[in-house]
């Protein structure tokens, strides 16, 4: 198991938690509330930003040739962060020693708490050592400050690393449809993202997609990105992973392991494009139940919903994000693409 600990006193500031890979969806701001977004990681778990994060913060104007490249940005933003990398997200329950300092909680947040530099305070030392969020439309999270916490236990934590058959039996996915008839958050950053690594692969080629329903989730958002006008597609975006036939298609989805971050291999010359576990268990092996031996049919309205019933709009943030850190955006296609979505922003400005 590993356990955090303050840097400054090494009083333990975590219950024991195992690691698992960051979720896309970590950090997701989704919607306008009101309330915050499920924690992205489970209790019991912890993840690693590699990334920056904080300040200092350099706006894009000021950075010196090859250093967004640097940086791992291949397309611009309005601000980078060169902060410390290795914060560490854990789920709220998870903490323990520490509390929030309304003097650091800062104003700028709506209704809960946001920020980029630390909110909670060890109690022992009183060293700033984590960043609570709670704030509307972001999920709900605390995340180490990598400059004041540290590891100081380590072993194989309370959730064994599952293999792959074993996931597809304990870990069955999400479904991409909320109670309210909308589309769950996470399926709408883990698409994002897919769509990103999509582009980049295929160089925002035209693209058939067999499956009804990849095609559900994906083809409105890549029609809205990718002209087909006047082209027939000559690649095809197909499903693979465990439990499934070799891929038969030019590009395929493949699952991104949810603990150890490890993508399923394809073979050459079949394009991996990663998708996270959750969105990628469900369409590969959820098909909605037919009625079976009934004499009378069944009007369409009365069979169980399989997709949502709004029009899919990917995480525009997600998307750009994603997007702007492959070296591929630099190719003039995807670079337009890029930038008609509005980089800076929220919104996902694409139609
Ligand atoms: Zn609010
Ligand atoms: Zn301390």
């Amino acid at each position: 198991m590993t356990v955090f600990g303050c840097r400054r006193c090494d009083a333990t500031l975590t219950v024991p938690v195992s690691r698992v890979a960051l979720p896309v969806h970590a950090g997701q701001k989704y919607g306008n509330g009101p309330g915050s977004l499920a924690s992205a990681l489970e209790p019991g778990t912890f993840a690693v930003d590699p990334l920056p994060f904080g300040p200092p913060w350099r706006r894009w104007a000021e950075l010196e040739a090859g250093e967004a490249e640097a940086l791992g940005w291949y397309a611009p933003r309005f601000v980078v962060s060169t902060g410390p990398v290795g914060r560490v997200l854990l789920a709220p329950g998870d903490i323990r020693g520490a509390v929030v300092d309304p003097a650091l909680a800062g104003d700028s947040a709506c209704c809960g708490l946001d920020g980029d530099e630390p909110n909670m305070v060890c109690v022992t030392c009183g060293t700033p050592v984590a960043l609570r969020i709670d704030d509307c439309g972001l999920r709900q999270a605390i995340w180490l400050n990598p400059r004041t916490t540290h590891v100081i236990e380590d072993g194989p934590g309370p959730h064994p690393v599952l293999d792959w058959p074993d996931l597809i039996e304990h870990r069955p996915g999400i479904a991409p449809s909320e109670p309210d008839g909308g589309w769950h958050p996470m399926w709408a950053a883990a698409a994002a993202s897919a769509l990103a690594h999509l582009l980049a692969a295929s160089g925002g080629d035209p693209m058939a997609i067999p499956d009804h329903q990849v095609a559900a989730v994906f083809r409105p958002a890549l029609d809205r990105l990718v002209s087909r006008i006047g082209t027939e597609p000559e690649h095809t975006l197909v499903l693979a992973g465990p439990g499934l036939p070799e891929p038969d298609g030019d590009f395929a989805l493949i699952p991104q392991h949810p603990q150890t971050g490890e993508l399923w291999p394809v073979a050459a010359p079949v394009k991996p494009v990663p998708l996270a576990w959750d969105a990628w268990r469900h369409l590969a092996f959820h098909r909605p139940a037919k009625p079976v031996g009934r004499s009378v049919p069944i009007p369409p309205e009365a069979l169980p919903e399989m997709l949502p019933r709004y029009r899919f709009a990917p995480d525009g943030r997600i998307f750009l994000r994603v997007l702007a850190r492959l070296p591929e955006v630099a190719q003039p296609r995807l670079r337009a693409i890029y930038d008609r979505g509005s980089p800076y922003g929220y919104t996902f400005y694409v139609c």
